[in-house]
């Protein structure tokens, strides 16, 4: 099965702060699956590290109150382009980014505080019928 995955839990150092999510449970997966690695904040076109930001209402806004919400919507555009390319049904994507958080996200105020919601990203992939699961969930899959 192809999978698509947030590049970051594979060791890329991609985030915001230049760093990595590795995540060791990834390997019994690797070992049966293609994963396939996205990152829609690069794709989108910022850089590493970049300003961290969050969801305010239907815009995307740095810290410092830039709007990147057009970066952020291209991205997810490109990941998804990725989807149906590899015909992926299901993508691991890192909790609560406001590109790849699904479910939690954080809450637009900056103090580590969540809310209900997805990503920019998620939210694409799931209205265009992905399963989407955040690495939490990894153990939990059942797959062939
Ligand atoms: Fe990881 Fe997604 Fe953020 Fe890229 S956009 S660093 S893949 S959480």
């Amino acid at each position: 099965m192809n999978i698509l995955i947030s590049a970051c839990l594979l060791g890329v150092k991609c985030r915001y702060d230049g760093q990595s999510k590795f995540i060791e449970k990834i390997d019994s997966l690797k070992d049966k699956h293609n994963l396939i690695p996205v990152c829609p904040e690069i794709f989108g076109g910022l850089p590493t590290p970049r300003e961290p930001a969050e969801i305010i209402g239907d815009r995307v806004l740095t810290k410092k109150g830039k709007d990147v919400t057009e970066n952020y919507k291209r991205g997810a555009e490109e990941v998804l382009k990725l989807a149906k390319f590899f015909d992926c049904k299901l993508a691991i994507l890192k909790e609560r980014s406001p590109s790849c958080g699904y479910g939690k996200i954080y809450d637009g105020t900056f103090s580590g505080r969540l809310k209900d919601g997805n990503g920019v990203t998620a939210k694409l992939l799931i209205e265009n019928g992905l399963k989407v699961i955040g690495e939490s969930e990894i153990m939990d899959l059942d797959l062939e």
